[in-house]
């Protein structure tokens, strides 16, 4: 349920009361309440208003009871668009989503944090001076729907993927004082008080998977990072996900990499957000996005842009930020370990514990050569 929708003959973005009394205003007729809208305005507003993600129109304007936070029913007015209805991968379409604003959309009039609203003063005063405008603010979220509608794929990554390459990795790290995979052991090596065991154990259990090794490289080669945070989290998104169409991030894996560059340059550099210095905090990604986008990704260009706007910034009317800016790049990174990881097709074995592998190869390894066995 979108909260908000574009206006195309006013080229902004409006919430129900706002559009309301702007028609109020511009047909001389005061607007009671959205139970009584005169059905003149409904049929303006179902070909003049477009979905935020998916751009369709057919608005209708509904008023509902919807539970805040604290479970308390609270009055609230959203635009429902049925007929035709939303487009299959808009983030409306989605039941799952349709009661929340999609993770992609960053309200640029926000001003609940000193972060929030230095990035809505620098929306405000780009605005003013025609840097960009509510227009291309929205064409930026059109040519992002465009990219993600045609680069969709399926989910089928084995969640338990991240699980097995971490063991793998973490086994790789015990090997670390091993003897080199072609050097055998001699009872001379073996009779060395401090041969380690289980590192030579960690060794031939690693020789098991050679496919790890190449794996890891080619991991290593997109600059994705995999375990940790990033690993965990498309884990989770693989069990969310299954076998459901998805967004590839990754045919924006340039745009990212400017966007980052960008938005680390403008959190150093403006003055209220150095105080701040979150580089990676959504609004200032939707801003940098929304500087290059408008200069076709070139970032000398962008950086042109804000070195005038930042200096600027103070006198222009807060109303202009109210729009829907966009943060294409919303968990870019695991969507990106996700997508690169289900290229690498890894089969994941059932019922191997690599851990209980590597004890069994030690106790094994002192046993053939003689050594004090593996303590407890
Ligand atoms: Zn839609």
């Amino acid at each position: 349920m979108p909260l908000t929708a574009f206006s195309i003959t006013r080229v902004g973005e409006f919430d129900v009361d706002q559009i309301l009394e702007k028609l109020g205003a511009e047909t001389g007729q005061a607007y009671a309440s959205v139970e009584k809208i005169p059905d003149a305005w409904r049929t303006q507003l179902r070909t003049d208003l477009k979905c935020p993600d998916c751009s369709v129109i057919g608005a209708e304007v509904v008023r509902a009871a919807v539970a805040d936070k604290s479970g308390k029913p609270r009055r609230q007015s959203f635009f429902r668009f049925t007929t035709p209805g939303h487009h299959p991968v808009c983030d409306y379409a989605n039941p799952e989503k349709a009661n929340a604003v999609p993770e992609t959309l960053v309200a640029f009039g926000e001003a609940k944090s000193n972060l929030t609203r230095a990035v809505r003063n620098l929306v405000c005063t780009g605005i003013e001076m025609g840097i960009f405008s509510q227009g291309s603010i929205r064409s930026m979220r059109d040519w992002f729907f465009n990219k993600k509608v045609e680069s969709m794929f399926v989910v089928s990554l084995d969640p338990r993927t991240y699980s097995w390459i971490s063991a793998l990795q973490q086994n790789e790290f015990h090997a670390r004082g091993a003897l080199p995979p072609d050097v055998e052991i001699t009872p001379e090596i073996a009779a060395l008080p401090n041969f380690d065991w289980q590192a030579q154990a960690a060794r031939l259990v690693q020789d098991r998977y050679p496919q790890h090794v190449a794996n890891m490289r080619k991991l290593w080669d997109v600059r994705i990072p995999m375990l940790g945070e990033v690993g965990k989290r498309a884990e989770s998104l693989a069990r969310r996900y299954a076998g459901r169409p998805v967004f590839n991030t990754t045919v924006l894996a340039s745009e990212y990499r400017t966007t980052q560059t960008l938005s680390e340059f403008i959190a150093h550099t403006h003055p209220p957000l150095k105080a701040v210095k979150d580089a990676g905090a959504s609004s200032v990604l939707a801003f940098s996005a929304l500087l290059l986008f408008g200069r076709d990704w070139d970032i000398g260009k962008a950086i042109s842009d804000f070195a005038r706007i930042s200096p600027a910034v103070g006198a222009a009317d807060p109303q202009l930020g109210n729009v829907m800016g966009l943060n294409p790049f919303h968990d870019y990174e695991a969507w990106a370990a996700l997508k690169k990881l289900q290229e690498l097709n890894i089969q994941v074995p059932d019922e191997i514990d690599i851990k209980a592998e590597r004890i069994a190869m030690d106790v094994e390894l002192r046993a053939k050569y003689g050594a004090p066995p593996l303590a407890n």
